[in-house]
């Protein structure tokens, strides 16, 4: 579903991303775990074409993201592609980042109306659905400052949901929650799980729930893969000592 390919990315002479190669399977979900600055989020941006590759090809259900082919050679995408592949991707952010001006509802029906041309009453059943699926059915008319942070973070699943992604993000999204409302946020996405089809790339510290959740962990080092595994092996049997350090410091 996702690949990256010998990817590279700099910021100035700061090589952050140094040939990652990482495949992640239809309905897979991977754990992005390591220590802070090691390019995790930057591995998340750039699939959501928030970063410019330096080198290399992210592959997203067999397209490439960033490139086309075009009379045989390969160009930089233009911006319909770009929004196309782009469509498949959902994320959700550390600050939930809603639409301050507008209702749970309306966050979620925006984009469906704007850009998948949905109209009001189909976006609305939609994210009527969808904001009941993450318990939040009462609140749909409450604007994001009525909302605690764990039902903020809530509603901006359901929104990145509404687009029908084939792929979901997700990046610390408890991070900045207080400790009584992370529950309920990764609730959710324990939730989101259960559906085999969705692909879900999560970068998070909270290694109990990756644990629990992830089909696959990975620890990322200086831009690349350390190690990855399925939890049972990676958390019990790691093979390389800095896995075995960042997890003695982490847990
Ligand atoms: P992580 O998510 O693992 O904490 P990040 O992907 O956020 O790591 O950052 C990786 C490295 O890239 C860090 O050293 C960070 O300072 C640097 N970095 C990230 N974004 C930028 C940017 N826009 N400009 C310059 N450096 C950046």
């Amino acid at each position: 579903m996702v690949r990256f390919q010998g990817v590279v990315k700099r910021f100035g002479a700061h090589t952050v991303i140094d040939g990652l190669d990482l495949a992640i399977a239809r309905g897979e979900k991977l754990a992005l775990i390591g220590p802070s600055g090691s390019g995790k989020t930057t591995v998340l941006r750039m699939l959501m074409t928030l970063e410019r590759l330096d080198a290399g090809v992210i592959w997203v259900d067999g397209e490439p993201l960033t490139q086309v082919q075009r009379h045989g050679k390969t160009v930089p995408a233009d911006s319909a592609h770009l929004r196309r592949v782009r469509g498949k991707i959902g994320m959700v952010f550390q600050q939930f980042n809603l639409f301050p001006h507008m209702t749970a509802l309306k966050n979620c029906m925006e984009a469906p109306i704007t850009v998948l041309g949905l109209s009001r009453r189909e976006a609305e059943e939609r994210a009527v659905d969808l904001l009941a699926m993450v318990g939040l059915a009462d609140k749909k008319h409450h604007y994001p400052n009525q909302l605690s942070g764990g039902q903020q973070q809530r509603v901006a699943i359901a929104r990145a949901l509404a687009m029908r992604p084939k792929v979901m993000l997700f990046d610390e999204v408890t991070s900045a929650l207080d400790p009584e409302l992370v529950g309920e946020v990764l609730n959710v996405i324990r939730k989101l799980g259960a559906e085999h089809d969705l692909t879900m790339l999560m970068v998070t510290h909270q290694m109990g729930f990756a644990k629990e959740f992830a089909d696959r962990i990975a620890l990322f080092h200086g831009g690349k893969i350390e190690e990855d595994g399925p939890p049972a092996t990676f958390f019990t049997n790691p093979r390389s000592e800095r896995t075995r350090q960042f997890l003695r410091a982490v847990l």
